[in-house]
């Protein structure tokens, strides 16, 4: 089968390679890819900015159909369509994976990161990490969106306590902030989304698909902030992962208010702590997900109350990842599928 695989040091030994298609053993099934979406940490693996296991197939955003069940897998059979939790094994008995937090064992192990991804025609997943789609979704690839909208479900309804009514400033108008835009609107909150210059179009859609205000002038936005709430925000979510949106976030968040870290720096910043100790805010933050996010995120999506599809810009044959990843740098596309 076809495999995008990183093969040692740098992004010069990523390969599309012709390899085995794995055989599931008897807990887990073989899946059909129908998409993988390319995320920032597969560019950070590619870079080494990551750790990771060598040789790995890349990709952990997928959607596929089940071709295969270990002879010990009860709860999927051939023909679902199904979506799988990042973290799929672990060591089983410590407190988080007791408590479904396989995120946070010391001995877990990643599709895309350690175990076989999914940009490749076929995967292999643990059965009891992997979870069919809701029926009125079967036979869409847009499922492959799920994984990162776990991720902003751990974030914002999870570990973050936001209220009807709360104005919540959510900065940076990636797929992810437009996910975490949605879930605080569900929330019943008044969102404001703010970006940058370049940032126009994705602001455009973060409008259309119900922030209550947008600003593309990192200049302004403590003004707008105070126009909506004159202490300040109740909630932050920071999901850019760049320092001065950071700062200007701590700016903008009101005394004993809180603030939730989505986006990933990849390297030290400067954080002024003294505002945190002297607003006496709550920090809090989201980093992948447990298997209670999954089950949300999977509700949610049935409920059909959160826009998807907006989100995919491009859908790429895997044949052309290198366009596709040359594509995703330039930050002007919203979430790029790779069709394997
Ligand atoms: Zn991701
Ligand atoms: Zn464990």
């Amino acid at each position: 089968m076809k495999a995008l695989v990183k093969t040692g040091k740098g992004r010069e030994s990523v390969k599309l390679l012709d390899i085995p298609i794995p055989e599931p053993k008897a807990d887990e099934v073989l899946i059909k890819v129908m998409a993988c979406g390319i995320c920032g940490t597969d560019v950070h693996i590619m870079n080494d900015a990551y750790a990771h296991t060598i040789p790995v197939t890349l990709g952990h955003e997928f959607t596929g159909t089940v071709v295969k069940a270990g002879e010990a897998v009860t709860e999927l059979k051939v023909g679902d369509q199904v979506v799988a939790l990042s973290a799929q094994r672990s060591c089983g008995s410590c407190k988080y994976c007791q408590m479904g937090d396989y995120v946070h064992c010391t001995k877990k192990q990643s599709i895309g990161i350690d175990l076989g991804g999914g940009m490749a025609e076929y995967i292999v997943t643990t059965a009891q990490r992997t979870f069919k789609v809701p029926d009125s979704f079967v036979g869409r690839d847009i499922l492959a969106i799920t994984e990162p909208l776990a991720c902003c479900v751990r974030a914002v309804l999870e570990k973050s306590r936001i209220h009807a009514g709360d104005v919540v400033l959510v900065a940076g108008p990636g797929v992810i902030g437009l996910l975490c835009m949605q879930l605080a609107k569900l929330c019943g909150a008044f969102v404001i989304v703010t970006g940058t210059p370049v940032d126009a179009e994705r602001l455009k859609l973060a409008k259309s698909l119900g922030a209550d205000v947008v600003n593309d002038d990192p200049a302004r936005v403590l003004e707008l902030v105070t126009k909506y709430a004159p202490y300040g925000a109740d909630y932050v979510i920071e999901c850019s992962g760049a320092a001065p949106s950071l700062c200007s976030a701590l700016e903008c968040v009101r005394k004993e208010g809180s603030l939730t870290q989505v986006g990933m720096y990849g390297k030290n910043v400067e954080i002024p702590m003294d505002t945190i100790v002297r607003k006496e805010l709550k920090v809090t933050a989201g980093f992948s997900q447990a298997m209670s996010t999954w089950e949300l995120a999977l509700k949610l999506i049935g409920q059909n109350v959160l826009a998807l599809e907006e989100l995919v810009s491009v859908r790429m044959p895997l044949e052309q990842w290198e366009q596709a990843f040359d594509l995703f740098d330039k930050k002007t596309e919203n979430k790029i599928f790779l069709i394997p």
